[in-house]
């Protein structure tokens, strides 16, 4: 190794770099497949809106000039949205920005992050980069997070504290009235940050899934994050946002990149917010989708995780390795779920119904070529 190498951060250093699903034109690569389907990073399978996409071409236009750095109409229109203010708004590319600029604010070597076990594997990494101690809570018996442990978790030396709620890869997702309880156990000077990927899916799955952007007046230390990534198909794009108090935005805002959201993506990202059609019927798709795998997947004598995000984590039985690669032959890209302490899982998005169907036909091969069934 060089001496320049040797000189790289010490957390940096020890990072294991982080694993995105498996591209479709990989697979066919590797495998020689044609045909294959990715159900493994949790995509729109409806893909963007005609009406974002049109948006997005027609700011192709303007690709020889900077975007608007301060994301002005996108950030009124995500303001209005949450009624809040726009100052509140944290423009992302992607809402793994904002999540990595919390670290980034509030996080210094030797310094503590809670997080729960089987959780996002970007909290970690982000802490570990920091040269900060990730402190893992063990989770629920249902793979959920255990709000009481983690509140107990927190010590003077808490700088940040992520729940991603519903929890990607469980789909877990913790109720009202227990997250306003954790809130009010996070010390002020913890930043409680409530990842909310998800929200929208688990909003149509799920009554009592609280909004804890509802609470920001409550929670001066709260960080509220929420994507265009998943129900508004736009993770090509790379689009989200952070909300919180006008204090926080300000010093996140500091470390954000200038013109970290592109024109395209922003002009995207503000018409998909007004397609109600598209947000719907892609609901739509999720919750039958949903019920799909689950009637498939009991069939077939298998457990999962019960979940209300556009995702289903199950148990195949035994290791999931074999089972992974019998899938991955058959050109059906699921994700492995060994780094998240699940080596028996596997994460399957949910897709269209003919995508379901081809997936659940090809576990019935996997589970036969495995001898598990
Ligand atoms: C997908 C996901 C995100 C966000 O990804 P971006 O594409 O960066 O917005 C954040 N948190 C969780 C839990 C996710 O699953």
């Amino acid at each position: 190794m060089s001496d320049i190498c040797e000189r790289a951060a010490a957390g940096v250093r020890g990072l294991a770099p982080y694993k995105p699903g498996k591209p479709v034109a990989e697979l066919q690569r590797e495998y020689g497949v044609s045909d294959a389907i990715k159900l493994a990073s949790n995509e729109n399978p409806l893909g963007a809106s005609p009406r974002a996409r049109e948006a997005a071409a027609a700011a192709l236009d303007e690709a020889g000039v900077y975007p608007d750095g301060g994301g002005f109409a996108l950030r009124r229109r995500i303001a209005d949205h949450h009624g809040v203010a726009p100052e509140q708004v944290t423009l992302g590319n992607g809402s793994s920005d904002p999540l990595a600029f919390a670290v980034e604010v509030f996080v210094t070597p030797g310094d503590e992050v809670v997080y729960s076990a089987h959780a996002f594997a970007l909290y970690p990494l982000l802490t570990q980069a920091a040269g900060a101690r990730g402190v893992e809570v063990p989770a629920t018996a249902g793979y959920g997070h255990d709000l009481e442990a983690m509140a107990a978790a927190i010590t003077e030396r808490t700088r940040v504290v992520f729940v991603a709620n519903p929890n990607n890869p469980t789909g877990t997702r913790v109720g009202t009235a227990a997250l306003r309880a954790f809130l009010g156990r996070v010390p002020e000077d913890t930043l409680a940050v409530v990842d909310e990927a998800y929200f929208e899916y688990a909003r149509d799955l799920d009554p009592d899934y609280p909004d804890a952007s509802a609470w920001l007046d409550d929670f001066p230390n709260l960080l509220v994050t929420r994507t265009f990534s998943k129900l508004h198909g736009l993770a090509g794009l790379r689009a989200g946002y952070g909300l919180s108090s006008a204090a926080v935005a300000d010093l996140l805002n500091r470390v954000r990149p200038p013109f970290n959201v592109n024109a395209p993506a922003q002009a995207a990202a503000l018409a998909a917010m007004d397609d109600d059609d598209h947000l719907a019927t892609s609901l739509a798709v999720n919750r039958e989708g949903m019920a799909q795998l689950e009637a498939g997947l009991r069939q077939r004598g298998l457990d999962w995780i019960p979940s209300v995000g556009n995702f289903l984590t199950f148990d195949t039985g035994g290791d999931a390795g074999e089972v992974h690669e019998a899938l991955l032959r058959q050109g059906v890209i699921l994700r492995p779920m060994g780094e998240y302490g699940l080596p028996r899982h596997l994460r399957a998005t949910v897709g269209r119904a003919a995508d379901n169907e081809r997936l659940l036909a090809a576990l019935d091969r996997a589970l036969a070529e495995t001898g598990r069934r």
